[in-house]
């Protein structure tokens, strides 16, 4: 069974002293082992980042940009490559596969095009022969901390801002589904970027601690679930680190009356069950605003499933793939198992239907009643399970959305502008969609929830991440202009 090693400074390395297993959630078979890094592993590849800051801080912005062009072609090129590598370590879908590297390629794009965010400001004659200008420069070693569920674009979140801005980087990713790190480190290298700008480690917390705690590591980001980003933010920024920490997710979709039901009803079955639910940004709660929204919503979502095509990722017919694990499955199935005790009602019960093999397959679920206190409610599934909750009135969906203590994404469906609009201004959440059940923003725009979804100040990709690994200088200059000096004691003044 082959090894998937670390790759640092250039070079595959990696010894067999600890390892994991990764599967194939298709088939539940063990397909490889993961190296997992020690300390003096992670180490290294810390000194091979550090090594090679100064010449990559010093090259040409331009240059630079001409290592992002460069990969977006290859990732074209060897897009079905890279989407067959995570179809067989996550499970998703060859098209979801191929959506979530189109998505990752905004950040290649957003990279290449970085010069123009990186130009400082200038102001002249702010004294009598006085000017002063700021720059940018990078920050130094970043580590990048990534979830199992987009192998490829989260990674490229961090790694394509940060090293266009002329910072090196070591990433760790998930220990579920490591390839593509890999192939996508090789990438990097074939497009022009030098050894050890990219170094990529894998493992579990040891691994991660070794980032956190290294003095080498001047900014860390981090996605991943609630209690992890957490304490990753405490850690790092105990230790004066530079930290953006994103958390887990629970997106309430709210239906109001006026809304057409159908288009909803469509949106509501992709952005739950698409992925097998595996996304921060899939809708898990659907706010239908009255009963007679509530009654009509769940009859059509129930009668959208029955015709779901549940399998293995590779076969084109699938429409979703299996979870993650095989413990991950289990625990998705007692929330759905647990909430008729909890007094709601399960209207589609995806845990009962059967697969072949030994693949960690589950059916989607559908749960009506639902309200806040029962654990389907207040925990983050992250399966394919979409909880209604029934509300009175727009007011009532408010009040529910804004007391969730997650707030990544969160979306309105409704024909009236105006509704619309004041959803806009009263929602506290991060990202917002009118109409759009999945509003992750464009490339060019920056990433992030609020409250227990993101610890930290930045968003992440886009004009935030700039400013994240950045440190600006601000630089007063005078010039000899043949006036006469003078000694003054005086604090300096610009009057
Ligand atoms: P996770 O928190 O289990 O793991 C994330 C990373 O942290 C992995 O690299 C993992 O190896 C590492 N890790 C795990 N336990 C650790 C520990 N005790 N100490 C240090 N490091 C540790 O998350 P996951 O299961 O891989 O991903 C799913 C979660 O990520 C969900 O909660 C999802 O909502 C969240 N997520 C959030 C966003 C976002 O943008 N907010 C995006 C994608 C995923």
């Amino acid at each position: 069974m082959s090894l998937i090693p670390h790759y640092i400074n250039g070079a595959e390395s990696g010894s067999a002293e600890r390892t994991g297993n990764v599967f194939n959630p298709a088939t539940g078979e063990v397909q490889h082992q993961v190296a997992f890094a020690t300390t003096a592993e992670v180490e290294t590849a810390i000194a091979a980042a550090k090594a090679a800051l100064p010449a990559w801080s010093a090259t040409g912005l331009v240059k630079r940009a001409d290592v992002f062009f460069k990969l977006r072609h290859l990732l074209l090129e060897r897009q079905d490559e890279l989407a067959a590598i995570l179809t067989s370590e996550h499970g998703k879908v060859l098209s979801d596969a191929k959506g979530e590297i189109s998505r990752g390629l905004e950040n290649v794009e957003f990279a290449a095009g970085l010069v123009h965010l990186l130009k400082g400001e200038r102001s002249e004659q702010v004294s009598r022969g006085v000017d002063v200008h700021s720059v940018k420069q990078p920050v130094g070693v970043v580590g990048a901390i990534t979830p199992f569920n987009f192998p490829v674009m989260v990674p490229l979140w961090m790694t394509a801002t940060a090293i266009a801005c002329g910072n090196t980087v070591v990433l760790k990713p998930s220990e579920k589904d490591p390839s593509a790190s890999v192939f996508l480190a090789k990438l990097f290298e074939e497009a022009g970027l030098p050894a050890g700008v990219l170094n990529v480690v894998h493992g579990d917390k040891v691994a991660v601690d070794a980032i956190l705690d290294s003095p080498d590591v001047k900014a860390v980001s981090f996605v991943g679930s609630t209690p992890i980003a957490r304490s990753i933010y405490q850690r790092a920024t105990e230790q004066g680190k530079r930290v953006q920490a994103l958390g887990g997710a629970k997106n309430h979709m709210v239906v109001m009356p006026d809304a057409d039901l159908d288009s909803a009803a469509d949106a509501a079955v992709s952005a739950a069950y698409g992925s097998a639910g595996e996304r921060c940004m899939a809708v898990s709660v659907l706010v239908a605003v009255g009963d007679e929204v509530a009654d009509a919503l769940v009859e059509k979502v129930a009668s959208r499933v029955g015709s779901l095509t549940i399998g293995d990722g590779t076969d084109a017919a699938s429409e979703m793939g299996p979870l993650i694990t095989r413990e991950h499955r289990d625990k998705v199935a007692s929330y759905v198992t647990g909430a008729a005790a909890e007094g709601a009602t399960v209207v589609v019960d995806g845990t009962t239907q059967t697969f072949e093999g030994d693949g960690f397959f589950i059916g989607v679920s559908l749960v009506d009643h639902v309200t806040p206190g029962m654990k389907v409610y207040d925990d983050e599934i992250f399966g394919p399970v979409l909880s209604v909750v029934r509300v009175q009135t727009y007011a009532e969906a408010v009040e529910l959305i804004n007391a969730n203590n997650f707030a990544n994404g969160t979306a309105i469906f409704t024909r009236d502008g105006g509704t619309a609009r004041q959803f806009e201004v009263d929602i506290e959440v991060g990202m917002v969609g009118v109409n759009v059940p999945i509003p992750v923003p464009i490339g060019a725009y920056s990433f992030g929830g609020w409250k227990n979804s993101l610890f930290g100040d930045s968003h992440i990709y886009g004009p935030e991440s700039v400013h994240f690994y950045t440190r600006s200088k601000v630089v007063t200059t005078r010039w000899p202009d043949h006036t006469p000096s003078q000694i003054n004691l005086g604090f300096p003044s610009n009057h």
